[in-house]
């Protein structure tokens, strides 16, 4: 499948490595939009938000498990914003499941992203 995400995944394509287990993928946005900014993905293909169903929504769970346990370790105690966007109009740009991370300064809060 020509996803730019599962590349990532099995290392096709090059990636900063944040965290990684069976389930999960975390590593750094090539484009960061504040001083942290990383995004965890399923290893398993879903192709967003609106694809999350009863039979593969314990990855979703999973996933924040490990946003916490990341963020607690990365010590961003001042606070953190997990944002995934959903579609054309949310500029979703990568049609595979993920979350933004995003940290390390006072974020502002507007429909484009908040900064
Ligand atoms: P979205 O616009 O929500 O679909 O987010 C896709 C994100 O993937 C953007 O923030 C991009 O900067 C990021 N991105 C695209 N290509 C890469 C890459 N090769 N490595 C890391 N992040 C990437
Ligand atoms: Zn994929």
């Amino acid at each position: 499948m020509d996803c730019l995400f599962c590349k990532i995944i099995n290392g096709e394509i090059p990636s900063k490595k944040v965290y990684e287990d069976d389930q999960v993928y975390a590593f750094y946005d090539i484009a960061p939009i504040a001083p942290v900014h990383f995004l965890v993905i399923p290893k398993q293909h879903i192709s967003g938000a609106a694809a999350v169903t009863a039979e593969n929504s314990a990855v979703v769970a999973h996933i924040f498990e490990v946003i916490a346990k990341i963020t607690k370790d990365m010590g961003l105690d001042g606070g953190f914003r997990v944002i995934t966007n959903n579609g054309d109009d949310a500029g979703q740009t990568v049609k595979h499941l993920h979350f933004h991370v995003i940290a390390g300064k006072k974020l502002g809060w507007s429909s484009e992203q908040g900064d």
